[in-house]
């Protein structure tokens, strides 16, 4: 399979492909490319705030995520080159660029300059994906720094998202949350859809991944999402412009399984019916224990600040579905080159300068347990197929009570059912 794509106006030939190369029942492993970027599928692109309130001396600042970023660069107090293989994606947001009440000036300082090609980031060429912080800006309109505001649409978030350097875009949308009527899930389809007419015109004759976003918690929610787009743009355009599509507004049915299965799965067959099943699927903000049910439905890619937030919880993976309390965790279990570390072991147990450190050194190793498990999963897919992948999910996700149903549901719904 490969996907595409010339584009509205003057025919730009996007630089971008989507290959699968192994299926095992629903579940897809192959390799999204950009340039001379590959990364492989299915895979986790972890949230970095690479600018958080400093400046270059600092990588940019943002305490953990200042530690994280000198794992990502080897540029930190250690020398440990073996992190950098993690770093094979990234995703950063739109909405972040403020979060540290920075001045105008310290906005206009981050913009100057594309993320990959900053020294300070010279050692990062992973694929990275510029979110448009939908969900954030639905809410407040605006950047707000500490001397300025800025009012965002989708022309300002475009302009950020190139000026960032992001290899994979997505326009800016109007995510719907739960209690949502119909009434509002329409008009939000329909401005989202304006939305993505504009992101069309001001892509055209840039080079980058657009990644279309759907919104909706079952089959005819997306039906209804996708055919509200199609009124606007036409069905041509709406089947042959975009290189992905990344399907939101799940992060407040996170916890409830259930729901996300079908919402991923639901959205899959309405892709599906719109010939848009070959192209690589995201899912936004969704990761952690939820991953292999995703993969297995057929995701071929995640985001998330999950090992950041674990770490700052004071949480050390164990799995992928499983952590434990820092104070509880032994170091000497993990192979993990943070946990090889004694000096990075010693962080993790308290004795580091500053706190950042050893939570940072926990959600490197958090991060560390998260990716090394996805790639196991895609190795599943390619040597193991639909059986080998179903016995995964049973040995591991199935182990947990509360997970079990739902192993089983995917199991029978998208791996053929039990061998
Ligand atoms: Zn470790």
């Amino acid at each position: 399979m490969k996907s595409h794509s010339a584009i509205v106006g003057d025919a730009v030939t996007s630089h971008s492909s989507f290959t699968v190369e192994s299926t095992a029942g629903d579940a897809r492993a192959g390799q999204l490319s950009f340039d001379d970027t590959a990364l492989e599928t299915p895979n986790l692109f972890p949230v970095i705030n690479f600018y958080a309130g400093g400046l270059e001396q600092s990588l940019f600042g943002g305490g953990i995520h200042r530690t994280m970023k000198e794992f990502m660069t080897g540029r930190g107090k250690l020398d440990l080159e073996a992190c950098a293989e993690y770093f094979d994606a990234a995703m950063v947001s739109v909405s972040s660029l403020t979060d540290y009440g920075i001045p105008r000036d310290t906005f206009e300082t981050y913009l100057e300059t594309p993320i990959k090609e900053r020294s300070e980031f010279s050692e990062f060429d992973g694929l990275l994906f510029v979110d448009s912080g939908g969900y954030k800006f639905l809410h407040d309109g605006e950047l707000d720094g500490s001397d300025f505001e800025m009012e965002i649409d989708q022309r300002a978030v475009f302009d950020i998202q190139q000026q960032l350097g992001g290899d994979v875009l997505v326009n800016l949308d109007h995510p719907i949350t739960p209690d949502d009527g119909y009434q509002t899930r329409v008009e939000k389809a329909r401005k989202t859809a304006q939305n993505v007419a504009e992101f069309l015109r001001l892509s055209g004759d840039h080079k980058s991944v657009r990644y279309l976003t759907i919104h909706g918690y079952n089959y005819s929610m997306c039906d209804t999402f996708l055919s509200e787009l199609t009124d606007i743009l036409g069905p041509h355009l709406v089947r042959s412009c975009f290189d992905g599509i990344a399907l939101g507004s799940l992060v407040p049915k996170k916890d409830n399984k259930g729901d996300l299965i079908t919402a991923v799965s639901d959205c899959k067959e309405v892709l599906a019916d719109y010939e848009f099943d070959d192209l690589p699927f995201h899912v936004l903000g969704i990761s952690s224990s939820s991953i292999p049910l995703l993969i297995a439905l057929g995701v071929d890619s995640f985001d998330s600040s999950s090992y950041i937030h674990a770490a700052i919880n004071g949480k050390y993976h164990t799995s992928l579905t499983n952590t434990v309390p820092l104070d509880e965790a032994s170091f000497e279990d993990c192979y993990c080159p943070v946990c090889s570390n004694p000096e990075l072991r010693a962080w993790m147990r308290g004795d580091a300068e500053y706190k950042k450190d050893e939570l940072g050194a926990v959600s490197m190793h958090n991060l560390i347990i998260q990716k090394d498990e996805v790639t196991r999963i895609r190795e599943c897919i390619h040597d193991d197929g639909a059986d080998g992948l179903a016995e995964y999910i049973e040995s591991t996700v199935g182990r947990n009570k509360s997970m079990r149903r739902f192993a089983h549901r995917v199991i029978n719904d998208s791996l053929g059912g039990y061998f």
